[in-house]
């Protein structure tokens, strides 16, 4: 079975302050039994790089650009992350898409800018309540999936993917281990068709993973870590959550 990942997405919270405590809080749980990184809000990624340097705790960062450079105010490109050390990024989380209208197409340029930088993009896909409500789940995040493997072809299986059901994120509802094994299955499912390395690919679960749910969560066949909101801003709960994945 692959190497767990797990992956604090930190979103817009944060300070000098709170983040030096934060990361102490985790790298003091040094050795990890998987891989583990953070994703910091962009001002705050050039401190935490060095603040990480030489340890096994990696980096990434929430967004980036689908441009190479140029006149796109408030954007930040992947060679500007890559300049830095960053390994990850986030692309196509549903906040994203929700509050900044991020197409599937968007999501799968930034994908693909990340890769050309060597950043490995951590690809959200997801259904709202509405749409699981509708059976339509399967059909939402197959479509998300999809335009990632056509934009991607050859390189696709280079990315994590992040099963985030929009219902579960931040509201406490986790989806039960089933209910998240049964996406990310499909979700594999398609990925081995694209490439012959899906068995290998990481595919994250993300929406109220907790201490007391990860276990379970992490223990499903399909399910290869997690993507950590809340639960990532307290050091005690996200090496709990570590600690669950290895
Ligand atoms: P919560 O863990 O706070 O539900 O957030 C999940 C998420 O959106 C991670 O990207």
């Amino acid at each position: 079975t692959n190497r767990k990942l797990v992956v604090g997405n930190w979103k817009m919270h944060g300070s000098h302050v709170a983040n030096a405590e934060l990361l102490q809080g985790v790298l003091a749980a040094r050795p990890f039994g998987c891989d583990v990184a953070v994703c910091a809000p962009f001002p705050y990624l050039s401190e935490v790089a060095v603040t990480l340097a030489g340890s096994p705790l990696l980096w990434g960062a929430q967004d980036c650009s689908a441009h190479e450079q140029g006149a796109y105010t408030g954007e930040v490109s992947a060679a500007m992350l890559a300049e830095f050390g960053c390994r990850y990024v986030i692309v196509g989380h549903s906040e994203r898409r929700a509050y900044h209208a991020e197409s599937d197409q968007l999501v799968a340029d930034k994908a693909k800018a990340a890769l050309a930088r060597g950043i490995t993009p951590i690809v959200c896909v997801g259904e709202t309540l509405a749409q699981r409500e509708a059976g339509e789940t399967a059909t939402v995040v197959k479509r998300q999936l999809s335009v990632v493997i056509h934009a991607l072809t050859h390189c696709i299986g280079e990315i994590v993917v992040a099963y985030e059901p929009v219902w579960a994120i931040g509201t406490g509802r986790t989806a039960t281990p089933e209910q998240a094994q049964e996406v990310h299955a499909l979700l594999r499912a398609q990925l081995a068709a694209a490439t012959p390395h899906a068995a290998q690919m990481k595919l994250l679960y993300g929406g109220s993973v907790k201490p007391d749910n990860a276990d379970s969560l992490f223990a499903q066949p399909d399910i290869d870590g997690g993507l950590i909101g809340g639960a990532a801003l307290k050091a005690a709960d996200f090496v709990a959550i570590v600690r669950a994945a290895g």
